[in-house]
C-alpha cells in the first residue's frame, strides 16, 4: 500500500455520478424531497448500490443512472456531490477503517473528472457546469479539471449545446480540459457527433472516446471514431487486433501504405498511439471481459502502448484508484502480478496523459 500511495497518480476516467460515495448518497436520499413519481426506483436502486451491485451484463448498469439522476438534479445536490467527489479522489480519507496498518493519503495527485451537463427543472445546462466547476477550481489546476461528456443519446441540438458551453467557459478561463463520449454504447448515432467534437478539439478540448465498449459496437463504428484522432480511448475492449495494428502502427514504416482511413494520418510523422483508459473492476463486473488473464490490458502491456488506470464508476463497481492499482501488482488469478518497476511506469502513462495543459498533440 505505502508503495502504490507514494506514486504520483492521476485518474482520467471517473463518472460523477457514478463516484458518489455510497453515504453521501444515502444523505441526499434521507435528506431531499424527491419527485414522487421516481422514489421507489431510487429506493430501489440505492438498496442495490448497498448491498453491493450484482451484474448480469453491462446491459443492466446504464439503467441505474436514471436513478441516481433524480438525486442530483438541484445545483446544491450537485455542488454536494462534486466536493464529496473531488474529496473522495483528491483528499485522505478523514475516517480511516479502524485496524488498517497505513496511513491515509489521497487516491490520486490529478483527477479530471468528467460528467454530462443535464438541464433540469432547477438548472440549465450553464448552471450545471458552474456549478461543477465552482467545485473543481476550489483544488488547484494540477489536481482537478473537467471534461464534458456528450451522452451518445443526445440530439444534434444538445451535443451542440454542450460542446458550445465547454468552449465559451475554457475561452472564459474555467478548467474544462476536454470532451468525452459516452453513454449506453448500445444506443445514438455517433455521425451526428463528429462535427461537434471537431470544433472542440479545433477549440484546444482534448478528446477521449468510449469506444469498442461492447461486442455489438461494430467495426465501422470503431474506425470512424478512430479517425476524429482522439487522444485517449475509453475501454476500447473490443478492437480487434487487427484495427489495433493498423491504427496504431508506425504509419511512416517504409514501404507502408495507408488504407484510406489512415490517409490523413499518414502525413504525420510517426505513430498514432492514444492512451487507453483502463478499468479493471468495471469490465470485469459489467461482464464485458470475463477475466484479468483474457483483459486488453494485456495486449497493451505486450505492446508497450500508453494506458492509464482508472475507476470509471467507484459507486456501483465499489472500486478505488488504490485498489485498480492493486490488481496491478497482486499474483495471478487476483491480479496481474506485475512488478514493482511496470506499475511505477503505468502511474507515469497515466500523468503524461493528462489534458492539463490543453490538447495533447498526438505526436
Ligand atoms: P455523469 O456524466 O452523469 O456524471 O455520469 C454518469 C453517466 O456517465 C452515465 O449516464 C453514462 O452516460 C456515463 N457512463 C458511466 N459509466 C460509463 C461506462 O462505463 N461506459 C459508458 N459508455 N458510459 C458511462
Amino acid at each position: 500500500v505505502d508503495f502504490l500511495q507514494s506514486l504520483p497518480k492521476a485518474e482520467l476516467h471517473a463518472h460523477l455520478n457514478g463516484c458518489i460515495p455510497l453515504q453521501t448518497l444515502t444523505d441526499l436520499t434521507e435528506h431531499l424531497t424527491l419527485p414522487a413519481d421516481t422514489t421507489d426506483e431510487i429506493a430501489a436502486t440505492v438498496a442495490r448500490l448497498k448491498s453491493g451491485l450484482t451484474l448480469n451484463d453491462v446491459s443492466e448498469f446504464f439503467p441505474l443512472f436514471s436513478a441516481i439522476y433524480a438525486i442530483t438534479s438541484t445545483p446544491s445536490a450537485l455542488g454536494r456531490v462534486t466536493r464529496d467527489v473531488l474529496d473522495s479522489f483528491l483528499k485522505a480519507e478523514s475516517n480511516p477503517p479502524p485496524g488498517f496498518a497505513y496511513t491515509p493519503a489521497p487516491e490520486c495527485s490529478y483527477l479530471e473528472l468528467r460528467t454530462t451537463p443535464r438541464a433540469t427543472a432547477q438548472m440549465s445546462r450553464y448552471t450545471y457546469l458552474t456549478t461543477v466547476l465552482d467545485e473543481i477550481e476550489k483544488f488547484s489546476a494540477d489536481q482537478a479539471a473537467l471534461i464534458v461528456s456528450i451522452d451518445r443519446r443526445m440530439s444534434d441540438a444538445d451535443a451542440r449545446e454542450c460542446v458550445d458551453l465547454a468552449i465559451a467557459l475554457r475561452a472564459a478561463g474555467r478548467r474544462v480540459v476536454g470532451l468525452d463520449l459516452c453513454g449506453d454504447p448500445g444506443k445514438g448515432d455517433i455521425a451526428t457527433f463528429e462535427k461537434h467534437f471537431k470544433r472542440g478539439k479545433d477549440a484546444g478540448l482534448g478528446l477521449t472516446l468510449h469506444i469498442a465498449e461492447v461486442c455489438g459496437n461494430t467495426t465501422a463504428e470503431s474506425l470512424a471514431l478512430l479517425d476524429w484522432r482522439p487522444d485517449r480511448l475509453g475501454h476500447a475492449t473490443f478492437l480487434s487486433d487487427e484495427h489495433k495494428a493498423l491504427f496504431f502502427a508506425d504509419l511512416l514504416q517504409p514501404g507502408s501504405v495507408p488504407s484510406p482511413a489512415t490517409e490523413s494520418n499518414s502525413r504525420r510523422n510517426g505513430a498514432y498511439k492514444p492512451c487507453i483508459e483502463i478499468c479493471l473492476s468495471s469490465n470485469l463486473l459489467s461482464r464485458t471481459v470475463q477475466s484479468l488473464e483474457s483483459h486488453h490490458i494485456q495486449y497493451y502491456l505486450a505492446n508497450d502502448h500508453p494506458i492509464s488506470i482508472c475507476t470509471d464508476d467507484t459507486l456501483p463497481f465499489r472500486t478505488t484508484l488504490l485498489a485498480e492499482y492493486a490488481q496491478l501488482l497482486a499474483k495471478p488469478p487476483l491480479g496481474l502480478g506485475l512488478g514493482r518497476e511496470q506499475v511505477k511506469r503505468i502511474a507515469a502513462m497515466g500523468m503524461e496523459a493528462r489534458f492539463v495543459q490543453g490538447r495533447v498533440e498526438v505526436k
